[in-house]
């Protein structure tokens, strides 16, 4: 029996590379033995097991992304840059294996602004990769701060986005004391997210990088439903931050979102209404997330043919400059 999929890139794709996994110990070992190890074997595979998922679920194109935190958690800037390039160059050697399958988005040692935009710039121009994937903030450090317009001159130049990507905050908030479970995928992580892309946009880098392109996963991390709110409560509470546009015009500009790790309909609907059927693309989070239960999402929602069309490939064809 052959089940017609319509044709689907996804862009919040994970795997690991060799030397990588001290790294996502911090919340692969909150899991059980058995999960980990099925974890494992799906993030080092690049053949039958990853192929195969997303055959079955009609995923034309993975983009693939070193699984967080990556080297935004190393504390040693020497090895950040090393290890970022040992991770972009293991990349591009996998999906030299599987091109029509795979594209790539480059790891980047953020720690320092302009050693970021030098392996941004030869992960994209030498390497054929996408775009970048950034976990967060680098030990405490968001990239709004000044220092960081040097890379995003580079980023805007080169044309290609930066997907935020989620991680811890630093430190560990009150507010989660007492409830470990909230301050991870539940929630934290999407509040840590989030409020690093508002302050990208409070702190005037739309406004200095207007053609910058950043993509935030799982249905843009709450903020398309509060952007009415942005608008009132700034014109109110501006604490004196000027901005060329109104905070809501940014989004479907400069903020772009996937519907990674949320396949609710209503949701769905929430941001496509509020961001823009442009500026809104399918993604699974794989491995952490079901395939099959993202792809029937996508295809089950009530959208006309030409806007799903735009959230499975059309939008990432054009963002990403996908053949
Ligand atoms: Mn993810």
């Amino acid at each position: 029996m052959t089940v017609r999929r319509i044709r689907k890139i996804a862009l919040e794709e994970h795997f690991t590379a060799p030397g990588f996994e001290t790294y996502s110990k911090v919340f692969t070992g909150l899991m059980g033995a058995a999960a980990q190890s099925d974890l494992s074997s799906r993030l080092t595979d690049f053949d039958d097991i990853r192929l195969g998922e997303m055959d079955r679920a009609g995923i034309d194109v993975s983009v693939l992304s070193q699984t967080g935190p990556s080297v935004q958690a190393e504390v040693d800037v020497d090895a950040a840059i090393r290890k970022a390039a040992d991770n972009n160059d293991f990349l591009a050697r996998q999906i030299a294996r599987h091109p029509r399958r795979y594209a790539g988005f480059a790891s980047l040692p953020t720690h320092s602004p302009r050693a970021a935009a030098a392996e941004l710039s030869r992960s994209v121009e030498a390497l054929g990769f996408k775009g970048a994937l950034v976990n967060g903030h680098t030990n405490g450090i968001y990239y709004d701060a000044p220092p960081y317009d040097e890379f995003w001159e580079c980023m805007q130049h080169l044309d290609v986005p930066l997907y935020l990507h989620p991680t811890d905050p630093r430190p560990f908030p009150k507010a989660y004391e007492g409830h470990p479970e909230l301050s991870g995928a539940v929630w934290g992580w999407g509040v840590e997210t989030a409020t690093h892309a508002l302050r990208l946009l409070f702190g005037g880098v739309f406004d200095r990088f207007p053609r910058l392109k950043i993509i935030l996963g799982h249905m843009g991390e709450g903020l398309p439903m509060l952007r009415w709110r942005f608008d009132s409560r700034f014109a109110v509470y501006s604490h004196g931050v000027t901005l060329a546009l109104k905070p809501s015009e940014y989004f479907g500009r400069n903020i772009f979102i996937t519907t990674s790790g949320v396949c609710s309909p209503a949701a769905l609907a929430c941001a496509l209404a509020e961001m823009g059927s442009e500026a809104v693309m399918f993604s699974v989070d794989y491995p952490y997330e079901s395939t099959a239960i993202a792809a029937d999402f996508i295809e089950g929602a009530e959208l006309s043919g030409d806007i799903r069309e735009r959230v499975c490939s059309r939008n990432a064809e054009r963002i990403l400059k996908l053949g």
